[in-house]
């Protein structure tokens, strides 16, 4: 019974934690893709219509949304349900940080820190590509150096990788993290390669240059450095896998609707979905589909 009430309590506290980074996350997802514009300076939240700075009682994550009735108090303009939705998203995901793995000692609270890290860089860049169709910079370069050294300072970050050693934790952790972007970023980067003269016609017609975003290729080396290479190369095959899913479903609803093609889609939202699959169940997913794909 007691366990039962700290649980409770425990996930409540992640949950308020997860809606207050879900308000920092929109404020990214808003300012990260706009040159000029940092997410920490001004630390005010400001709106976008009438620049005027928000007041903490009307940034409360959705409270407020709700109390103004989605309505800018200065201007009336419309607040979109967006802004909530990230808010509860990011709080569930805190939840599930919390499930998977409950900080109740260091290792544990590292776990924990690194989940709602890549949960919430996972949210962001998935808004942030449907939006802008880019993986800014500024999420993934320092992401791929905060990757390595979590790995080489936390090594059992890595030690259920192949290339850990008992002996030399901390360098084969680094290792293991350098292993995982480089299985990440170099993959993803072959694929796009490999894939481009099959995707000439649809790559002019949307005017890329490459099938392959090169900002998909530093969000995976970023995720590698946490995933380590086989996590990489699982988040990859899901993402392509629920990517050519969706497609297929958007072109036919472009059919059906008598257009001639559906509007290219961003990669990375589907590469962040296969990223937290691996967070939360890691290698179960593929082998589900190993095993189910296995001739009886
Ligand atoms: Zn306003």
């Amino acid at each position: 019974m007691a366990a039962g009430w700290s649980d409770a309590f425990g996930m409540s506290v992640a949950a308020v934690f997860g809606l207050l980074f879900g308000s920092f996350t929109n404020v990214v997802i808003y300012r990260s893709p706009l040159d000029g514009l940092s997410s920490f300076r001004p630390a005010r939240s400001f709106c976008p219509n009438c620049r005027v700075a928000i007041p903490w009682y009307d940034n409360l994550p959705v409270l407020s949304w709700l109390l103004l009735r989605a309505r800018c108090r200065g201007c009336s303009q419309t607040i979109s349900a967006r802004y909530p939705a990230i808010e509860v998203l990011v709080g569930l995901l805190f939840v599930g940080a919390w499930v998977l793995s409950p900080p109740v000692d260091t290792v544990s609270s590292v776990r924990f820190i690194v989940l709602v890290y890549l949960a919430v860089s996972c949210v962001a860049v998935t808004f942030i590509d449907l939006e802008h169709l880019i993986i800014p910079d500024t999420i993934t370069l320092p992401g791929i150096g905060i990757g390595l050294l979590f790995s080489f300072v936390f090594p059992y970050l890595h030690e259920g990788h192949p290339l850990f050693k008992e002996a030399t934790p901390h360098v084969s952790s680094l290792f293991a993290g350098v292993g995982g972007a480089l299985a990440g970023g170099g993959s993803l980067w072959l694929v796009g390669k490999l894939a481009t003269p099959f995707l000439r016609r649809q790559m002019e017609e949307a005017g890329v240059e490459d099938a392959m975003g090169f900002g998909d290729v530093k969000w995976m080396a970023h995720t590698g450095t946490f995933l380590g290479a086989w996590g990489a190369w699982a988040a990859i095959a899901e993402g392509c896998l629920l990517g050519a899913l969706v497609g297929v479903v958007l072109k036919l609803a472009a059919r059906l609707r008598g257009q001639a093609d559906a509007t290219p889609i961003p990669f990375g939202p589907f590469l962040s979905a296969g990223v937290l699959v691996e967070l939360a169940v890691p290698g179960q997913a593929w082998e589900l589909l190993l095993h189910l794909t296995r001739p009886a």
